[in-house]
């Protein structure tokens, strides 16, 4: 029988701070400017320039590292992490090393049925690099274009302990990370644009030895698609290479997403490699107690105190209540729906349902939802009361997301409201049986599967509107007699 293997996993992941300016000049740190129009002497890294910290980005890293279960360390220093590239002009990035920001979180989620727990071993700031661009101009076969917009840009790099044991459970882990940076507003979660990024250090062992394997690190995954499928991939190369009697190398690689597998890029660097050195221009961070204690009462709730006070205090399903809080906008909008008095289960079921699948047939999200909650509520009272039954107001909620009216005034402009009323009912229910007797004849001879045939009638005769319990209770009273 042959050995059992086990993965091991960590994850280092870039998140861009969202601040107006960079983190060490006044440039604009937005995405998408024409190249090189966001720079000056300090990001470009001319000498003699010398960086001041952007307050506003060390408090975008604090409040992520809280919301990690980090400890906020009062004093940490920026220092050199030198290497060549083209896209780091100075030779070297400003990073934290020894003494980062913050460390030693936790982040717990559910995975089949039990709750996993990853360390946070560290999270601190940096500076990001700028980009080369090496497509989209005509001599783009011989020749690679930089641009520095994006150096300089804040960073926060997030690195958890290696206590992942699965590809699924990686994801899902970076997808809760996103999730709680996005929530908090320090990071738009945008992996498209790089705003947020991957790389994976994972090895195998035996199950149930201790000693880590040789691990390889995959960079720039960014996507949890890309990650769970890199990760599933090496896992499996590692496990082939030892199984076949050979010996992992520690090595840098990529993702090859259109052939499905990763390649080997570089011997990884040690951190000797970088030269590390406490970076002169810029004093030691320090960050006393009572900020901290202030950025702290600020913090919104967190999604995971949410969804569970979604269920002690509203009752809700767990399901419903995760769904509701895999965005701030989104849980805000159910509040604000209960809030106008709404009952809490309807609003959940209204705004899962109809209302998310208006916004995606629109490729709208909540924030530019047409439709404010508290008019949802007034949709939602009508249903309570009886003014309206369910499937009227599926049409009046197409309506209302089409347009500013109330339910009230759409209900009353169109004449919608539920017929309810007993002798207007069995006014209508006379006129079908008396236009159709053979029909009442052939159901009072036992044919009792025509009586579907009488409640769509009645309900014709009254364009819709007719309470359908009224109608079955007055059908069935003329017909039996
Ligand atoms: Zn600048």
């Amino acid at each position: 029988m042959g050995t059992e293997f086990e993965a091991v996993i960590g994850l280092e992941i870039h998140a861009q701070l969202l601040t107006a300016s960079k983190i060490f000049c006044g440039c604009s740190a937005a995405f998408g400017a024409d190249p090189n129009t966001h720079i000056c002497p300090v990001c470009i890294g001319l000498p003699g320039a010398l960086p001041i910290l952007n307050r506003a980005a060390v408090d975008h890293a604090i409040r992520a590292a809280l919301a990690l279960g980090c400890t906020v360390q009062e004093r940490s220093i920026f220092a050199r992490k030198h290497y060549f590239y083209p896209d780091l002009p100075k030779g070297y990035q400003i990073s934290q090393y020894e003494l980062p920001l913050a460390t030693l979180g936790l982040v717990e989620f559910p995975s089949a049925g039990e709750t996993r727990r990853v360390g946070i071993t560290r999270v601190h700031m940096e500076e990001d690099a700028g980009k080369s661009l090496h497509d989209g101009f005509v001599d783009s076969d011989r020749k690679t274009y930089v641009d520095y917009n994006r150096s300089g840009v804040p960073l926060i790099e997030i690195v958890s302990e290696p206590d992942l044991r699965s590809a699924p459970d990686a994801a899902e882990f970076f997808s809760r990370l996103r999730a709680i940076l996005v929530w908090l507003g320090v990071n738009d979660g945008n992996m498209d644009e790089g705003s947020l990024r991957c790389d994976a250090n994972v090895s195998v062992r035996p199950r149930g030895t201790a000693a880590l394997g040789t691990k390889a690190e995959v960079k720039n995954l960014n996507s949890f698609r890309f990650l769970q499928r890199a990760l599933e991939y090496e896992i499996e190369r590692q496990i082939g290479v030892l199984t076949d009697g050979g010996r992992v190398v520690q090595e840098t690689r990529l993702w090859d997403a259109a052939a499905g597998r990763t390649i080997s890029m570089r011997s990884k660097e040690e951190a000797h490699d970088y030269r590390y050195f406490p970076e002169p221009d810029l004093p030691p961070v320090l960050v006393d107690a009572e900020r901290i204690a202030r950025i702290r009462v600020a913090m919104p709730e967190l999604p995971d105190a949410r969804r569970r006070r979604f269920v002690d205090a509203f009752g809700l399903p767990d399901y419903d209540a995760g769904q509701l809080t895999q965005s701030r906008g989104l849980a805000d909008y159910f509040e604000a729906t209960v809030q106008a008095g709404a009952p809490p289960k309807a609003s959940s079921n209204w705004i899962m349902g109809e209302l998310a699948r208006s916004l995606n047939e629109h490729g709208a999200d909540i924030a530019s939802s047409p439709l404010e909650a508290q008019r949802l509520a007034g949709l939602i009272a009508l249903v309570e009361k009886g003014t309206i039954s369910g499937s009227m107001a599926k049409d009046v909620f197409e309506k209302m997301y089409a347009s500013n009216r109330t339910a009230d005034a759409i209900v009353a402009a169109e004449g919608l409201a539920q017929i309810d009323d007993e002798a207007q009912i069995a006014g209508m229910v006379a006129d079908v049986l008396a236009a159709h007797p053979d029909a009442v004849a052939q159901y009072r001879g036992g044919k009792t599967s025509t009586f579907g045939f009488f409640v769509g009638k009645v309900m014709k005769a009254a364009a819709g509107r007719a309470n359908p319990k009224r109608v079955n209770e007055l059908l069935k009273k003329a017909l039996d007699g």
